[in-house]
């Protein structure tokens, strides 16, 4: 599994796929990204410092994702990402993180601003539609809005591509997140080893309707394959062959 990558386009900035002792929550009914982990602190901690030896950088910014929260990383990798910023000039850092973790994230953003890093968080609100988002999504936010998830985040996914969803939704959703948050990135349900399927019909629509829109826009980024960071793999592949 590739797990360095540089993102050179929008935003340009170095991201690495690191392994952590696995989300906490796993209930996301499209999800199997939470697959990638281990229990064993020690593996992670070798396997995620290889990874982090790739980081040269170049553009001062570094995205750090692990299938799952940062929070669920274990302390020495942790302390090494922050011994790798301080070395390699890296000025913004990037961390996904579920709402569950709203008050670890904000701890976290305090104690890099401390170090002289800003630490912006990603966290997949997938949409601002909280019936379809908490009912049939099962994200485990709970019910809560955009003014409570834009106390803690910074940048927001969206998945596109689902059943149920239309050009207005999706439009409405992309606009939220740019009224509300620095920046989005859309991920288009790609088939994995959930029962969740993509949807033709809403993808068509995406492409025809919405993606001419926003494709050029610094702001959003756009991903029809997940793949297209560079990093990960079907995880499907690797564990469920
Ligand atoms: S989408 Fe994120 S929070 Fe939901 S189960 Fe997957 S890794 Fe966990």
């Amino acid at each position: 599994m590739n797990r360095y990558s540089t993102i050179e386009k929008k935003n340009p900035r170095e991201i690495v796929l690191l392994r952590g002792s696995g989300c906490k929550w796993k209930k996301c009914i499209y999800c199997d990204y939470h697959l990638d982990l281990c229990k064993d602190e020690e593996e992670n901690f070798r396997l995620n410092s290889e990874v982090l030896q790739n980081v040269r950088g170049t553009y001062k910014r570094l995205e750090v994702i692990n299938s799952g929260s940062f929070t669920e990383l274990d302390k020495k990798t942790y302390d090494l990402i922050e011994d790798i910023c301080l070395d390699r000039g890296i000025k913004t850092l990037y961390f996904e993180s579920h709402y569950m973790y709203k008050d670890k994230s904000i701890a976290a953003k305090k104690y890099f601003f401390e170090k002289g890093i800003t630490l912006k968080i990603k966290t997949g609100v997938e949409t601002f539609d909280e019936e379809y988002r908490e009912r049939y999504l099962h994200k485990g936010f709970g019910f809560v809005g955009v003014d409570k998830i834009s106390e803690f985040a910074d940048e927001i996914c969206l998945l596109f591509g689902l059943k149920g969803q239309t050009e207005e939704s999706m439009k409405r959703d992309i606009e939220t997140g740019l009224a509300n948050f620095e920046r989005i990135c859309i991920n288009i349900m790609n088939k994995n080893s959930t029962p969740v399927l993509p949807d033709k019909k809403v993808i068509n629509t995406f492409k025809d309707k919405i993606l001419p829109i926003y494709q050029n826009s610094d702001r959003v980024d756009i991903l029809m394959d997940n793949l297209e960071f560079g990093i990960g793999t079907k995880i499907q592949e690797v564990f469920l062959k």
